[in-house]
């Protein structure tokens, strides 16, 4: 049965401006600070373009408190306003289930805040950090991992010490990784990505840089020539997105991956499993090719954390295994990301695969193919040394 949630061709690159904005002048449209300036905050914002449902109105009121309501006009663009189970919408529309919180679920899923060195900054792995450096983001997305501390009206403020960050990865050589969140950091200005960008490149021991951002998505008008002008100074630099529906994936966004691509950043792609929104495999499927035509490697599929007010979002672990299942083998493996659970407390990220491996012994292991026929990749022979001294014979006798 085709996904209601996908278009006549999902694979088309489309541009969906003005819409619900018909007398925004262009000029305006592509300034990224009118974007800004004009995303949907409030109920009587909302109320204005879409009919909610009452589950919907009642999220928005709850949200208030607990994660912000934030959209940009180039993202509302994108829901369908006849559709209520409509993907973008279920991503960025609260909805009354966030307000409850079911017993698996916590407030800080992956368990950052307790390996945090220095506030802002978390060392969980031996050769990387991941440094927040925003609490702020042009959208917000209701299964948020952070959102104790993101958009600022949740349970905990986002304490960045910039110095005594800076310090610290300074005198911890082993740290050769730093990956830029937030929050988004491209929300930041130029001038002050730029500050961190220089004190970063100016610690010898650090040999990567890779900031995560869903502004491509969000808000590809930020993604200015300027921008990449700079960030192409400080190479080697990749950018992670975050994208989770093909239809996010509109020519805007396409252009202003492609500026990043031309300016040799690297890109890869984080997507969130989420129920109703990405979980069967045409949709994704449609999403990895489209990325894959924005130069956009899939890096990880996450299993949803277990942030509170989730479970009408989150699906089975075993949907998404169904998922790898259909594309390994079945597409090109640029296309395929590697499915993830964030080990909840703080176990980092476990990869999670179908079983190929059928069976191991030591003299051989038992594979199974995408297609479900059996092969066996038997262990190395040893060379008996009978064989090895007559071949050494062989080659002596005639020198
Ligand atoms: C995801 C993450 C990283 C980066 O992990 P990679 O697998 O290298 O992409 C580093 N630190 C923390 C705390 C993370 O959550
Ligand atoms: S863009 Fe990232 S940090 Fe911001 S709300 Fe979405 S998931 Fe959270």
């Amino acid at each position: 049965m085709p996904d209601e949630s996908l278009a006549d061709d999902p694979l088309e690159f489309r541009s969906h401006a003005p819409g619900y904005w018909p007398e925004a002048a262009m000029v305006h449209w592509n300034d990224p600070k009118w974007q800004l300036k004009n995303r949907i905050n409030t109920l009587a914002d909302l109320e204005q373009h879409l009919d909610l449902t009452d589950e919907e109105r009642a999220g928005v009121l709850l949200a208030g408190s607990k994660l912000a309501m934030s959209i940009t006009p180039h993202f509302f663009n994108l829901i369908d306003r006849d559709d209520p189970d409509c993907p973008i919408r279920r991503q960025v529309i609260p909805r009354l289930e966030e307000g409850w919180t079911a017993p698996e679920e916590l407030s800080d899923p992956c368990g950052e805040d307790s390996h945090m060195p220095v506030p802002g900054l978390v060392h969980r792995y031996p050769d990387r950090v991941l440094f927040l450096v925003t609490d702020r983001c042009a959208s917000y997305c209701r299964y948020c991992t952070r959102s104790r501390v993101v958009s600022g009206v949740g349970e905990q403020q986002l304490e960045i010490q910039w110095e005594a960050a800076f310090r610290y990865l300074e005198k911890t050589p082993q740290v050769r990784d730093v990956l830029l969140s937030g929050g988004d950091p491209l929300l930041l200005s130029d001038s002050k990505l730029e500050k961190i960008l220089t004190r970063l490149r100016a610690i010898p021991h650090i040999q990567f840089i890779r900031i995560g951002s869903r502004i491509p998505i969000f808000l590809p008008q930020r993604i200015t020539p300027e921008l990449c002008e700079m960030l192409k100074r400080f190479h080697p630099l990749f950018i992670s997105i975050h994208s989770n529906h093909p239809k996010e994936l509109t020519t805007e966004v396409r252009d202003a991956l492609g500026r990043l691509a031309d300016a040799g950043v690297p890109l890869g792609n984080q997507s969130v499993l989420l129920r109703g929104v990405n979980d069967s495999a045409e949709v994704q499927r449609a999403l990895v090719h489209k990325l894959l035509m924005c130069r956009a490697r899939p890096y990880y599929l996450y299993q949803c954390d277990l942030i509170t007010g989730s479970s009408h979002l989150r699906t089975s672990v075993g949907e998404g295994l169904e998922i790898i299942e259909n594309l390994r083998g079945h597409t090109t493996g640029y296309a395929i990301p590697q499915f993830v659970i964030d080990g909840p407390g703080g176990g980092g990220k476990i990869p999670l695969n179908p079983d190929y491996v059928l069976a191991r012994d030591d003299d051989k292991t038992v594979l199974r193919n995408y297609e479900g026929e059996t092969f066996d990749y038997p262990e190395p022979s040893e060379a008996p040394a009978e064989a090895l001294a007559e071949l050494k014979e062989q080659s002596t006798c005639c020198s």
